[in-house]
């Protein structure tokens, strides 16, 4: 193989996919900084650098999402390890840690439960946001509770971690606020097949249901929720752009007062939640 000098690899790659990505791909095939990039385009590559370049370029070329070629996506600030068996964290999703950093700052020990955890980027924050809080995340995906774990241990965050199906492992169990942002695209959304999701575990974009709404899982967290909550203690579930009102809906059968939909930085209704009443015998059975 002909010697690659960083320059022309860099240039040849930003052809295919784009400035940046190549970029962010070279650096860290290089483990060099984007300063070296600039000051040193003349430098060359080592055979394996290349190739190991050229085998990054060709899966980012095919669709493949950057974060999981890097291992790693930003959220709120921190930098998570991310891989196939979880979902890359979405920007969206900084609007359900606000809400409810907000709610656990006006307790004083308030316990958190963080349902369908994935990369644990949300348990995480709101433990580091909120220090005072007790807070507990659960996933049935053992794998991605491997990632979730090793992202606590990253950032020094106290999360329980528990694997199990959404309640399961929470059983007898109450929290002052349980958080949510589970799979909910529909089964047929075209969108599955873009911008990278074939990528990703297919369990945390869906329900799972043929030809079903997409709201399988939204339901199955707000129809026992109120049993799993303390008097007074909220839900909040992220959604899709126009799932808010169905959600609302779903919380209003479950008993649940004070509903309400935020906007996230689109301007899209993205979280819904509201309040346990104080008496829970007066809900509906589960
Ligand atoms: N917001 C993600 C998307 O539309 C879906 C995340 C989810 O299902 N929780 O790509």
């Amino acid at each position: 193989m002909p010697e690659t000098s960083i320059g022309n690899a860099w240039r040849r790659a930003s052809q295919r996919i784009g400035r940046l990505d190549a970029r962010l791909l070279l650096e860290r095939v290089r483990g060099c900084s984007h300063a070296d990039l600039i000051a040193h385009p003349e430098r060359s590559m080592t055979e394996d650098e290349a190739s190991r370049f050229e085998a990054l370029v060709s899966r980012r070329a095919a669709g493949e999402p950057l974060a999981y070629l890097l291992g790693s996506a930003w959220f709120g600030g921190l930098e998570f390890a991310v891989g196939p068996a979880v979902l890359i964290p979405r920007p969206e999703t900084e609007l359900l840690v606000d809400l409810a950093a907000r709610r656990a700052r006006t307790l004083e020990k308030p316990r958190i439960a963080d349902l369908g955890t994935g990369s644990g980027c949300v348990a995480v924050l709101l433990a580091l946001r909120c220090p005072q809080a007790d807070v507990t995340a659960v996933d049935i995906s053992a794998a991605a509770l491997e990632v979730a774990r090793a992202n606590a241990a990253r950032h020094g965050a106290a999360v329980r971690f528990l694997e199990g199906d959404w309640y399961a492992p929470l059983a007898g169990e109450r929290f002052d606020l349980i958080v949510s942002n589970p799979p909910y695209v529909a089964d047929g959304d075209p969108h599955l097949g873009m911008n990278g999701l074939p990528f990703e575990p297919r369990q945390a974009l869906t329900d799972g249901v043929a030809g079903g709404d997409g709201l399988g899982c939204i339901r199955r967290i707000a129809a026992p929720a109120a049993r799993h909550l303390e008097p007074g203690g909220w839900l909040l579930m992220e959604h899709g752009y126009d799932q808010a009102a169905k959600t609302r809906k779903l919380l209003s059968e479950a008993g649940f007062r004070e509903i309400a939909s935020w906007r996230d930085g689109a301007g899209i209704e993205r979280v819904s939640g509201g309040q346990r009443p104080p008496d829970v015998d007066c809900l509906p059975a589960a």
